[in-house]
Order: structure tokens, then sequence, then C-alpha cells
């Protein structure tokens, strides 16, 4: 049995159902994968909360890339710095609220102390994580007051181009070698987040981009909801040669439940087996060894199998993977203490 070991995810996009203001997280939000009541009932020690700032045109016509060949949607527009910065005002608040409704159930973390408090009082920790980094002015100004305010992780780009790079479009089949890497203010990013202890996160990077930040940073490499490109060969995964380099920072990647993340074939498609998912996780084990593997469910931000369903097929992921032969000390490793450990060796304090 798994129910003792707390699960600490790499990635959700919860705020966004937040974002009104009204609904609270508190409530049972039945068309979402997460609220407080079921991530307490799958055992959820807490996780990386992510700050998104959706394109105007999210793709509508998407689909109508889809041939039997595979898809290729191509990257949305840029957004503002001021549309970005704003929206990253109003999750981050929704974030800071769910702290103050509940105090005695929710800290927003800022420290591993903090960190190692909440996993062992159960009192849940979420992480202040902003995904695309538009809302990042060029004289990095906004980085340093969101520092302030809690930020302690940042992907360079969603999956559009900005000031510091290029997002890796969604195509299947592909290689994530799509576009240019980093530009100077990309790198001047990475160094402002390396000072300062801000998580960088390679996830929605394309390959040059990736291995920019692999050459300029000096922390750990974390994706934190990407999977195995071996198996699943879209270009949003990682491939080998990536997840080699991942390892020997001594970083971790969080595997993501989308279905077309998942799934061979790369289908949007919900009918996904245990193991196909549980595969991902022992891809990257038997790979790199079971220190770079953790959870980065990407719930509330995609489409998940249905044997998953919501935040509680976190619990049926770890039983599984106890059932497919790994240890307890396997088991707590890519449940939680992976995440801790590389946060331990990226944040200040
Ligand atoms: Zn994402």
């Amino acid at each position: 049995m798994t129910k003792h070991i707390p699960i600490f995810d790499g990635h959700n996009d919860t705020l966004l159902h937040l974002q009104d203001g009204v609904t609270s997280f508190y409530e049972s939000l039945h068309d979402t994968h997460i609220d407080y009541h079921r991530a307490k009932e799958a055992g959820v020690a807490g996780g990386f909360f992510a700050a998104y700032t959706p394109s105007p045109n999210p793709g509508e016509d998407r689909y109508n890339y889809l041939n039997e060949n595979g898809y290729k949607f191509p990257l949305p527009d840029r957004i503002t710095k001021e549309e970005a910065l704003g929206f990253t005002h109003k999750l981050a608040a929704q974030l800071f609220r769910i702290e103050t409704e509940n105090p005695d159930k929710f800290r927003v973390i800022r420290n591993v102390k903090e960190l190692k408090d909440s996993i062992d009082t159960g009192k849940m920790a979420g992480i202040f994580h902003v995904e695309g980094a538009e809302c990042i002015d060029s004289s990095f100004d906004s980085l340093y007051v969101l520092y302030e305010a809690g930020l302690r992780s940042i992907g360079p780009v969603w999956s559009r181009a900005n000031d510091f790079g290029e997002g890796v479009p969604f195509c299947y089949p592909s290689t994530p070698d799509t576009g240019e890497g980093l530009t100077d203010k990309g790198f001047e990013l990475i160094q402002h987040c390396n000072s300062l202890g801000i998580m960088i996160d390679t996830t929605h990077l394309n390959e040059k981009g990736f291995w920019d930040v692999a050459q300029a940073t000096t922390a750990p490499l974390v994706a934190t909801h990407s999977n195995v490109h071996a198996i699943c060969p879209i270009s949003r995964n990682l491939t080998d040669e990536q997840i080699q380099k991942i390892a020997d920072s001594g970083g971790v990647i969080g595997i993501n439940f989308a279905v077309n993340m998942l799934r061979a074939d790369g289908k949007m498609e919900t009918d996904v087996s245990m193991d196909e998912i549980v595969a991902h996780f022992r891809y990257i084990t038997d790979f790199v060894g079971v220190d770079h593997v953790a959870f980065g469910s990407d719930f509330d931000g995609t489409s998940v199998p249905d044997i998953l369903k919501d935040v509680r097929g976190s619990r049926k992921v770890l039983q599984s993977l106890s059932d497919a032969g790994f240890s307890e000390e396997d088991l707590e490793k890519i449940a939680y203490k992976n995440w801790v450990r590389v946060l331990e060796n990226t944040w200040k304090d």
C-alpha cells in the first residue's frame, strides 16, 4: 500500500479556475481536476501552481491541422507584457487567497524549511510558478518584485515566442528541434534566476532553448511537465539526450498526464491504459535512475486519461508503480523526495 506516501506535483493549472475571485479552492469543483478536498483525499502534499497567461486566440482552428499522419499546430501569437503582468497578478492573488482563506490548511512555500514542515504536518504546500515569462520586463524589475511576493519557479516560455526565447509547438510526430534558442535577454533571465534562486523550468522550450539553458544555468535542470519522446514522439516530449542531461545535472522530470504526450500515437484521446502511463516512469528509471522522475500532472491544464479522471488518479498511478515492482524507497522519491532534493539544490534557503 502506498497510502501513507505524500505526493508532491510538479505542475497544475488550477489557478485558472479560480481567476474569477469568487470560486474557492475549498469548494467541491466537479468540472475541474483539483480542489482542496479531492487533493487531500489523494494524499497530495502540494505542488507547483502555475500562473499561465492564455493566448487570446487559443487556436480554435487547431484541429484543422489534424490528419491521419499527425498534427502540427502553429505557435500562437505573442502576448504583451501588460496583459501578461496583469493576468499574472490576478492568478498570484488567487494563490495567496487560498492561503489567507485557510492558513491552517494551505501555505505558499518560499523556502525548503517551509516545504519540509508542510509535508511533515500535512499542510498543503503551494509553490508560485510562472509559466511563460512574458510578465517579466527587460530590466527584470518585475522578476525581483514577483520574487519578493513568493515566485520560486519560472518557465522562460510557454509554447509561443517571447522576448526570452521560443516555445515548442505541439507537433506529432516531431522532434523538439523546432526553432531558435534563447535570446540575449533569455540568457540574462537565467542569470537573474540563478542569483535569486528561482527554479528554471525547461518545459515548453524547443530543443535549442533547452540546450541554451543547460549551458547557462548553475542549477539542476528541470522539466516540470514533460514526457519521454522515445515512447511518444511529440515535439513537447524529451529526447534521450535531454533526459540524460537532466539526470547528469541532478535534476528531475515531472511526468505529464496529458493524453497526447503519453500515448505512443500522440492522439488527443482519453482511453489510455495505466501501463501506458507507468511506461514513462519506467523508461526514465531504467535509463537514468529513479532519482530523476517525479509527478508533473498538468491537472486542470490538459485532457487526462479516463482512468485517472482527476487529482485522485495520482494515487492510482503511485499504487500501479508499486504493483509494477517499484520499491517503497523508489516510490517516496518519485512521489515527493526528488522534488524536495532539487529545490534544496536550487533555492537559496
Ligand atoms: Zn504547460
